[in-house]
């Protein structure tokens, strides 16, 4: 039975990429080696991380200034290294909602944090849109795709101060004027490949205003100065990486996967909207194009179980809600296919005709 895996990260990815990563473990370009025993300094693996640096500048049109790093510790990581190398006194944050409170909770250690709107208040089924950026910040903190709640931020935002982004979730999905921030963070394992490597895009000049000493191994500069290779990089997450950044090339970049990620979207919100047992999570001028949330109507709710069951005798995978908002989620990346949107918006059809009989 084919399977549409709609998990939120990791998470489906291209057929071509599994394939070309399979090939790697087994024999890497015909070397005898394989992918995960080749030397990170070698030249096996240098024209691999070369390649991946050089694909994700060419697709966001990274301005020259800014350096490109694949670094381990997962987007968490990066938590902890933008206060450690931004925060001299005071960062302002934007509270959208799981992942951006886990943030600020890691700024809070080193320095005055300003939470400059939240939308606590609407349960974060809301983006902020009406606020003001501190101009005393050292930097402005947004999330702009809020994977567990379903939100997500459009606008690349007019800030006075170095602005910085989590795009965990969002990255290549679509067109981001890359020059408005200091620094771009996230995750791979969404749109970018597996986990275990973080990406990470920042201006050089932005860095080294900070006071305090930083342990090497979270000091950007010290990462930049030796290429990624300061210690021994994920090897082989870089490696399929690469391989998703050439599909993503490939499929016609970055404004391409635009249009998917809004025809799709289009699709199941449709699908949703007009079901009479579905209702969606996010408010309509702030829902996610990537993370689809919606539930059963109160009526229906004890039927949450079943639905889960109708659509995994089905192939449907990793559509339970997170535990933190329940309910559930289609995670719709770039690897998505729009047969399987569909497909789960006809399995949602027949539930509810099934329910409604
Ligand atoms: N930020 C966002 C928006 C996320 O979705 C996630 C993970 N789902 C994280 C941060 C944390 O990423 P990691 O698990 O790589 O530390």
């Amino acid at each position: 039975m084919k399977k549409h895996i709609f998990n939120a990260g990791p998470c489906k990815l291209p057929e071509v990429v599994l394939r070309d990563t399979a090939e790697a473990v087994l024999n890497l370009n015909d070397s005898g080696l394989s992918i995960l025993e080749v030397s990170h300094r070698g030249m096996e693996f240098m024209p691999i991380i070369h390649e991946a640096k050089k694909l994700l500048m060419e697709l966001l049109n990274i301005p020259e200034e800014y350096s490109v790093l694949f670094l381990g510790g997962g987007a968490s990581m990066q938590f902890v290294m933008v206060p450690y190398n931004f925060l001299n006194k005071k960062a302002a944050y934007l509270n959208t909602g799981y992942w951006s409170r886990k943030a600020i909770k890691e700024a809070e250690l080193f320095g005055e944090v300003v939470i400059t709107a939240s939308c606590e208040d609407s349960n974060y089924t809301t983006i902020p849109r009406d606020y003001k950026i501190p101009r005393d910040a050292d930097y402005f903190h947004v999330t702009t795709n809020n994977t567990i709640e379903g939100t997500e931020l459009f606008e690349d935002i007019d800030s006075p101060v170095p602005l910085i982004a989590d795009m965990s979730s969002d990255i290549l999905t679509r067109r981001v004027d890359v020059s408005k921030y200091a620094l771009i963070y996230g995750g791979a394992q969404k749109n970018m490949g597996p986990a275990g490597a973080a990406f990470v895009i920042v201006r050089k000049d932005a860095l080294g205003k900070v006071n305090r000493e930083i342990p090497s191994m979270l000091n950007y500069l010290v990462h930049i100065e030796d290429d990624s290779l300061y210690n021994t990089p994920p090897c082989f997450a870089i490696y399929t990486l690469r391989e998703t950044l050439k599909w993503v090339k490939e499929q016609g970049g970055v404004s391409e996967m635009e249009k998917r990620a809004k025809k799709k979207a289009d699709f199941l919100y449709d699908a949703i909207d007009s079901s009479k047992v579905f209702t969606g999570m996010a408010e309509k001028n702030s829902r996610s194009r990537m993370n689809i949330c919606f539930a059963l109507k109160d009526e229906y709710k004890n039927k949450e179980a079943d639905f889960i069951r109708h659509t995994s005798d089905r192939g449907i995978v990793g559509l339970q809600g997170h535990r933190a908002v329940g309910g559930f989620r289609a995670s719709c990346y770039n690897a998505m296919e729009l047969e399987s949107v569909h497909f789960l918006a006809y399995t949602m059809k027949e539930f509810e005709k099934m329910i409604l009989k």
